[in-house]
């Protein structure tokens, strides 16, 4: 009785085995461009403080960033144009990303970067986030990929961006940077 019950579960475990595994390579087969990417964000000492993911949708991209470990305030918080984040000025970051060549901020006439998000606001926890959808772009492909050749960054700026003066909103220093990918 014994031997008859292995022999029988193993043919069910095999089948098991194929199904999972066909599923999965026709998902992978189907997104062969970059769909999704994340960074860690570090200050200047190269400890963590904030985490960065996007997601990629139909003609837009959706980001969301969490900050883990930064005093209470409000912060400016972009993509830019580079992936590179060499501590502690993070200039190699370069300028906000900005493919179709506008002003910096929301509030402005001449506005916006594809890279301009809403402020990070950071509770006496040391935690908070915001999730943003930049319209118009993609990850990889079409005519504004955030992920070219030279990547992106996540950079959180000193004190709150006012969406208004250019080139980044009057928002300081750069605090923490992570490469997306
Ligand atoms: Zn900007």
């Amino acid at each position: 009785m014994m031997k008859h019950g292995l022999w029988l579960a193993l043919p069910l475990l095999a089948l098991g085995a194929c199904a999972t595994g066909g599923e999965d390579d026709a998902v992978s087969a189907g997104s062969a461009a970059t769909r999704t990417a994340a960074a860690e964000l570090r200050n200047a000492s190269g400890a963590g403080v904030a985490r960065a993911s996007v997601e990629e949708l139909e003609d837009s991209v959706r980001v969301r960033v969490e900050a883990s470990g930064l005093p209470q305030g409000a912060y400016g918080v972009h993509v830019h144009t580079t992936g590179a984040c060499d501590a502690p000025a993070f200039t190699t970051a370069g300028p906000h990303w900005n493919p179709t060549g506008q002003q910096h901020g929301k509030d402005n006439p001449q506005g916006m970067h594809k890279g301009d998000l809403p402020n990070l606001l950071v509770g006496a926890d040391g935690t908070g986030s915001f999730e943003y959808t930049i319209a118009g772009a993609s990850l990889s492909g079409g005519p504004n990929p955030m992920l070219d050749a030279d990547g992106a960054a996540v950079v959180v700026h000193q004190s709150a961006d006012d969406y208004r003066t250019d080139p980044s909103g009057n928002s300081g220093n750069r605090i923490a940077c992570g490469v997306l990918g």
